[in-house]
């Protein structure tokens, strides 16, 4: 059975979400503060977490952000402010759904269920990921990809990046947040890197690198993936 895992520290919302998804069959584990989810998340290894922003002790975009560094699990981040940027940030630490507070109960699980349904139908397996989005191949266990079916010749960090990208595919990614999950918190250099890296990949996986249709500029912010012909 699907287990989600709740972080959520308002008791009262706690509890009636937990009540109506466990009536839709789901397993729920309940965490109060950050550390505990974090906690909760790493041992239990949820099918999808429910965040929300604020919280004690560790903040929801925090263990987001150190999630996405570990597993692959899907998040749907919650929140009462109405701040685009906590949108934004949230999708670009890799949330996979955003929804406001208030919000009906039907909403939510309206929400719930399509990301269950997507994470079904992509199953995020740490030991074999085979990603594949329009032209590209990804085999993230072998470390292997292919373009139309020809293997690529990647180097470790181009691999790393078009990984990144593909997993995110349609969200924009700045370029701090590719440095970061690409070439670490400690890497010295800046964003020229990334920029440099993308060049290489456009030339290796674009029918026309001077016109890219897979790997777009989102300008002020970085880069974005698209798969032309699929929906998600
Ligand atoms: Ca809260």
């Amino acid at each position: 059975m699907p287990t989600i895992l709740l972080v959520e520290d308002e008791l009262t919302l706690a509890e009636t979400l937990r009540y109506n998804l466990e009536r839709e069959g789901y397993i729920v584990l309940l965490a109060t503060d950050g550390v505990q989810g974090l906690e909760l998340a790493r041992r239990e290894a949820p099918d999808l977490i429910v965040l929300d922003i604020m919280l004690p002790r560790l903040d929801g975009l925090s263990v987001c952000r150190i999630l996405r560094q570990e597993h692959d699990m899907p998040v749907i981040m919650l929140t009462a402010r109405q701040d685009e940027v906590d949108r934004i940030a949230g999708l670009e630490l890799g949330a996979d759904d955003y929804i406001s507070k208030p919000f009906s109960l039907g909403e939510f699980l309206a929400r719930v269920r399509a990301i269950m349904r997507r994470s079904e139908r992509q199953p995020r397996l740490a030991a074999r990921e085979v990603l594949e989005a329009s032209r590209l191949k990804i085999d993230t266990s072998r470390r292997r990809a292919w373009c139309e079916g020809e293997e690529l010749n990647l180097s470790q960090k181009e691999f790393d990046l078009i990984t990144c990208l593909v997993r995110n595919r349609g969200i924009a990614l700045s370029r701090d947040l590719l440095l970061e999950r690409v070439w670490g918190l400690d890497f010295i250099g800046d964003s020229r890197t990334v920029d440099v890296h993308i060049r290489w990949l456009r030339e290796k996986i674009e029918p026309d690198s001077s016109r890219p249709r897979y790997i777009q500029t989102v300008r002020g912010i970085g880069y974005r993936f698209e798969a032309p012909g699929e929906d998600s």
